[in-house]
């Protein structure tokens, strides 16, 4: 049993089918991304079969070269906004969607290409690229819902499969998706595990990350990284001070929540603290 089948998700997704059995128009877009999340829907196996015959695949290039024209039913989007080209064609995909669910840590937050967002793009373009002149790229790496309204965000990096099944479900059905907003913590007690961080004190972001991938981590006696992003009320404070209790200085502090959801606004501000705080340390040292 592969381990995301051990999540807990809630009720599983119900079979996907339209009430009078149209098959609505499926399309799925690609911003600044690693394809990850799309994969996971290719990955979904038993599941795409009936997903095809449910919903009529029209727009998916990392699937088949065949487009059917727009406008469509719902469409899926993964990935981040980094170029002028791509603000401008999110507001094109927008216009040709009845639905719009964003996908994935990048669509959500801005993703792991959002750490531009804390330093200097033109520094960072000078190092990477060889020719950095040819690279027309925006300041900041920004997340879809800065830019079009988006009816669904699924969090996670990469998603859950069985969450994107059930979203699927949820708007192909119109009703509302069933995925949980409660901390990796719960997802941790019910699958039985052992709390790394009392009982090791292993570092771990489960108390303010969103539920959604079972728990994998501290499963695996590791601390979560914090990969679905932030739970509904997450008071990254008090973590941030645990860890700073279990060992970690603010360097280390501001780090641990800049990962794949570092322009999430809980993890942002938390690590903006703990620089602030270093800054603080750091001038007084120098006195
Ligand atoms: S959220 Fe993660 S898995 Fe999905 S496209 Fe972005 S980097 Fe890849
Ligand atoms: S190991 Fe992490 S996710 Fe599990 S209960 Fe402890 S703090 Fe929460």
């Amino acid at each position: 049993m592969a381990d995301h089948d051990l999540a807990d998700h809630g009720p599983g997704p119900d079979p996907i089918q339209a009430p009078d059995h149209v098959r609505p128009k499926l399309a799925v877009w690609k911003f600044a991304s690693c394809d990850g999340c799309q994969l996971t829907l290719l990955n979904c196996e038993d599941e795409l079969i009936p997903l095809a015959g449910a919903v009529e695949i029209a727009y998916f290039p990392e699937a088949t070269r065949s487009v059917v024209e727009g406008p469509y039913d719902v469409s899926l989007v993964e990935g981040s906004i980094t170029t002028a080209s791509d603000a401008e064609r999110i507001r094109e995909v927008r216009r040709m969607s009845r639905r719009l669910i964003t996908i994935g840590a990048c669509a959500t937050s801005g993703g792991i290409q959002a750490l531009r967002n804390f330093a200097d793009v033109a520094e960072y373009r000078s190092v990477v690229y060889a020719h950095p002149e040819y690279v027309e790229t925006l300041d900041r790496s920004t997340p879809i819902s800065d830019h079009v309204s988006v009816d669904f965000e699924l969090r996670g990096c990469p998603i859950n499969s069985s969450q994107l099944l059930e979203v699927l479900a949820a708007f192909v059905q119109d009703r509302s998706p069933r995925i949980p907003s409660y901390s990796v913590c719960v997802e941790c007690k019910r699958r039985g595990a052992v709390c790394v961080a009392v009982a090791h004190g292993t570092p771990c972001l489960g108390p303010v990350t969103q539920a959604g991938c079972g728990a994998l981590c501290p499963a695996y006696s590791r601390g979560c990284y914090g990969c679905f992003g932030p739970q509904d009320t997450p008071n990254t404070q008090s973590l941030a001070d645990r860890l700073r209790v279990l060992g970690m200085d603010e360097s280390q502090a501001m780090r641990i929540f800049r990962t794949f959801n570092a322009g999430a606004e809980p993890f942002r501000a938390e690590s903006e603290r703990q620089q602030s705080e270093r800054h603080g340390h750091t001038k007084e040292g120098a006195r």
